[in-house]
């Protein structure tokens, strides 16, 4: 497969990643991940322009445009025949010798992206998960996607070890989001998912939902919900790039309502494909 390395297509087998790259040695960089469906990019600029976010909220300028990334990409796509994955990309402080401090203004970004097979996970988003909850250990800046992880992998694999799909952070008691996915609840019919504030980071995918809803007529808040509300109410879901729209059908060996997922949710997962369609033309 070819890759993307400092702007330039190339054989995965011959880039070279130096020891001292910040990202390697202190995860000194942000991350973006897009879904591809059917050869196209879905919600390709949305990710693009978070990236950027994210890398400024740090004082990493990216040294590209957003057209002349979605180029890279789409060359990237066509070179790899990719037509259901991901692409990841990820841009780091650059190569300098080991500093907390940054590195002086000429040392440039490093910048990758590389493409993966995969599929929709169609047999779980049709059942519906187990999850756990967690304290949300992480810092204050979950709204930039960081490539310091390790509170996230912590809590996916206590997840995992558990027989779950995904945990459910809080703080204190208060919902924020999965380790990698973004939750939502629904009561009476309303849909309640937790404001895009430092403590969460704002989804693409969770802003598709709010955008499909409000346009389906959907109530659908931002508002922050508690544990207990959580395990109380009439169907739980995630959402995230990889994640699309899942159910959640058990928290804590707690069935969800009558453990089904339930009719909003489905009514989201079938607007959440129409996008994809109306986007990708599946
Ligand atoms: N929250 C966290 C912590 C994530 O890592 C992710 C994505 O991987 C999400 C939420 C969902 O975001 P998106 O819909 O942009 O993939």
């Amino acid at each position: 497969d070819k890759v993307i390395f400092n702007g330039r297509l190339t054989e995965r087998s011959q880039i070279n990643i130096d020891l001292e790259d910040r990202g390697y040695q202190f995860g000194d960089g942000v991350y973006e991940v897009i879904r591809v469906y059917n050869g196209s990019l879905f919600t390709g600029e949305e990710h693009l322009q978070r990236l950027i976010e994210s890398a400024e909220s740090i004082q990493i300028k990216v040294p590209y445009s957003i057209s002349e990334m979605k180029n890279l990409l789409l060359k990237l796509i066509e070179e790899n025949k990719l037509f259901s994955g991901i692409i990841y990309i990820q841009i780091t402080r650059g190569v300098s010798q080991r500093n907390h401090l940054f590195p002086s203004a000429d040392v440039v970004p490093s910048f990758v992206a590389y493409t993966r097979e995969l599929q929709s996970p169609t047999e779980a988003m049709e059942k519906g998960v187990p999850a756990i909850t967690l304290e949300d250990i992480r810092w204050l800046r979950c709204d930039i996607k960081s490539l310091n992880l390790l509170p996230n992998l912590l809590a996916k694999q206590k997840a995992s070890e558990a027989g779950c799909f995904e945990a459910l952070q809080h703080r204190s008691g208060t919902v924020t989001e999965g380790s990698s996915s973004n939750v939502s609840i629904v009561v009476d019919g309303k849909i309640k998912t937790h404001p895009a504030t430092n403590l969460i980071l704002n989804g693409i995918t969770r802003q598709v939902l709010l955008d499909i809803s409000r346009k389906n007529g959907l109530e659908i808040i931002e508002e922050a919900f508690s544990v207990e509300e959580m395990l109380q109410a009439d169907e739980v879901f995630l959402s995230g790039t990889t994640t699309e729209i899942m159910p959640i059908i058990e928290i804590d060996k707690q069935k969800i309502a009558n453990g089904q997922p339930g009719p909003v949710t489905k009514q989201l997962q079938v607007l959440f494909e129409d996008k994809i369609k109306e986007q990708c033309g599946l």
